[in-house]
């Protein structure tokens, strides 16, 4: 007799993630043949360390009361932390945000499946631009929502505006939109996000119905040369921001971040009252405790990410001097190649034959392309030129 379970559960746990994969392999192949010979560019791990504050808080932090450090808190986060979250947006962006629009969480992961399970409805479909985090399809669907994908613009990877005007419909009733971006490095321009609110205005005078723009916001302070990312609850009413510390401090592992309801959502408060449930229907109880005190002592503090530019640097000009295509990366810690064969799942197994870890776009929704991640230290860069210009070589470049 065997034990009868959820068939959506079953294929999420089973469905293996490519980027697990090819991290596994790459684990594999350093211990054979040492890991200075693999070129591991698969995980989205931070390689800098965290600034000093987080150290020295913890530090602090850990000669006051036991009890109540470790201790349960309020389910949306301490209040003094929400507080400095708030005066914290108000002086970089004008916000107009308080303490009881947020909502503290376990990171960006938490924040999107807790976003999504407040909003929708069993049927509801989210719109998402590709390229895409994949754990976005999960959290839909595990809220019984669906998700539908635009393509992005040919050559810069802006939005595409018809693209995403056709694909809403009287269903739609989130969209999530990450920028910078996971996996292509690209920010989205304030006219890119203005054309996007226009068109959800003109949906909703439509349909009566406008819909959630959902953030996901990992990577904000993760830019190089100046580049804006604008602060989207001042472009369209009805934003909430996913945010969190997991880059910007580099403490992934810690999990911690938060939801903000922008100053000019429409219905906010039922909105906040149903993200507090949806915590609640998925059981999170409370962020971190620790990590609450931690945020708050280090609010506005950010790992020194220079590091990060320097790779951006090295890498694109190391790819195109052997002829390799890439989506110019403004931010984050990724860079998107071009495939020079069409299946970019076979590119990356021929990849690894020079020890080359290249997680393929098709997970992403954008096949064709690879994903670079180069949040490595600098050596491995440089070491790894011999193997792409090998494998550039291969394709004729
Ligand atoms: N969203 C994107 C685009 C990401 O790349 C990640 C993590 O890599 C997350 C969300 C989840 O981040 P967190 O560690 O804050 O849960």
């Amino acid at each position: 007799m065997s034990v009868k379970l959820p068939e959506q559960t079953l294929a999420w746990g089973r469905s293996r993630s490519c980027i697990r994969e090819l991290a596994e392999y790459a684990a594999r192949r350093k211990a054979e043949i040492g890991a200075e010979n693999v070129f591991d560019f698969s995980l989205g791990n931070p390689s800098v360390p965290a600034p000093d504050c987080v150290n020295e808080a913890i530090a602090e932090l850990l000669t006051l009361d036991s009890v109540s450090l470790h201790g349960y808190t309020t389910a949306a986060g301490l209040l003094s932390l929400r507080e400095a979250i708030a005066q914290n947006l108000n002086e970089r962006f004008d916000a107009r945000m308080s303490a009881y629009r947020l909502y503290v969480t376990c990171g960006a992961a938490a924040a999107l499946a807790i976003s999504l399970r407040a909003v929708l409805l069993p049927g509801d479909e989210v719109v998402v631009l590709a390229p895409f985090f994949p754990e976005y399809r999960v959290f839909a669907e595990a809220s019984g929502g669906a998700l539908k994908v635009v393509p992005p613009r040919e050559g810069d990877f802006q939005l595409d505006e018809t693209a995403f005007a056709a694909a809403l419909s009287e269903k739609t009733k989130a969209v999530i939109v990450n920028s910078p971006n996971n996996p292509s490095g690209v920010v989205l321009s304030r006219g890119s996000l203005e054309r996007m609110a226009e068109i959800l205005r003109a949906h909703a005078g439509k349909t009566g119905s406008l819909p959630f723009l959902i953030c996901d916001e990992p990577y904000r302070e993760l830019v190089y040369g100046g580049v804006e990312v604008p602060y989207v609850p001042a472009l369209y009413e009805n934003t909430m921001v996913c945010y969190s510390f997991s880059k910007s401090m580099s403490i992934p592992g810690e999990r911690i971040g938060y939801i903000a309801l922008g100053a000019d959502m429409p219905d906010w408060q039922e909105v906040y009252v149903s993200v507090m449930g949806a915590g609640r229907a998925l059981g999170y109880v409370n962020p971190p405790s620790l990590f609450q005190r931690v945020a708050e002592r280090c609010i506005g503090r950010i790992a020194d990410v220079s590091q990060y530019r320097e790779n951006r640097d090295l890498l694109c000009s190391s790819l195109r001097a052997v002829g390799f295509e890439c989506i110019e990366p403004q931010g984050a810690f990724y860079l998107f190649m071009r495939s020079p064969e069409p299946d970019a799942m076979a590119f990356s197994e021929r990849a690894k034959r020079h020890e080359l870890m290249l997680v393929p776009g098709d997970d992403f929704g954008c096949p064709g392309y690879v994903r670079i991640a180069y949040c490595v230290p600098a050596s491995q860069i440089e070491r790894s030129r011999g193997a792409l210009a090998l494998l550039a070589r291969e394709y004729g470049l």
